[in-house]
């Protein structure tokens, strides 16, 4: 994927989340905030016929190539595409049994428990101030939680991401207004174990 970037459906209907995110969230986060970052980051582009070769994770990893009056609205629009596509493909309704095979083995041994990681991730994405994001890492083969602020995104660390929950305001206002606590246990229902496992999976493959 390249310059011209495509606005990527979601992969389950609008209502799909519901009763833990409702349609109307999902029409505007979808449809208006994620979709106008695809815009704004083409409008750049538009302007940079260099850059418009690079894919969008060579865009976020080699900032280095990007021009100095650019880097930080390309940074800031590339990084909210890529965090709302894996947000959106994070996420379904049928699929949302707990961690399996070597997914659940990593996470036991890397936070002792499944319970234990659920703590520590809420603990994460209740405890970042403001907008941004929290996320389950691979780095270096073992696996982590952080936080990032606003749209950074960890490929930017050189680590891989597995799994994130979006904490901006429009995630979950228009549902729990002020109550992000209700919506990151409501959303821990939603979470794609089978998408998550795979994609671990294939990320150990590589690395081996
Ligand atoms: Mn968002």
């Amino acid at each position: 994927m390249q310059y011209p970037f495509e606005i990527q459906p979601l992969p389950y209907e609008y209502n799909a989340l519901e009763p833990y995110l409702c349609e109307e969230i999902l029409h505007f986060h979808h449809g208006k905030h994620y979709a106008t970052y695809v815009e704004k980051l083409n409008d750049i582009l538009k302007n940079y016929p260099n850059l418009q070769n690079m894919s969008l994770d060579e865009l976020l990893i080699n900032t280095d190539e990007l021009p100095n009056e650019a880097k930080t609205s390309i940074k800031n629009n590339a990084g909210g595409v890529y965090n709302h596509e894996l947000y959106f493909a994070c996420m379904n309704h049928t699929d949302c049994e707990l961690p399996t095979d070597k997914l659940a083995l990593a996470i036991n041994s890397a936070f002792g428990s499944i319970d234990q990681f659920r703590a520590e991730f809420t603990a994460a994405a209740t405890n970042q101030f403001g907008s941004g994001y929290a996320w389950l890492i691979l780095s270096n083969g073992k696996l982590e939680i952080i936080a990032t602020p606003n749209q950074d995104t960890p490929i930017s660390l050189t680590v891989t991401p597995l799994l994130c929950i979006d904490v901006w305001e429009h995630a979950y206002y228009l549902q729990y207004q002020n109550r992000r606590a209700d919506y990151i246990e409501n959303w821990f229902n939603l979470i794609n174990w089978n998408f998550v496992g795979a994609r671990y999976m294939s990320l150990m493959k590589e690395a081996n």
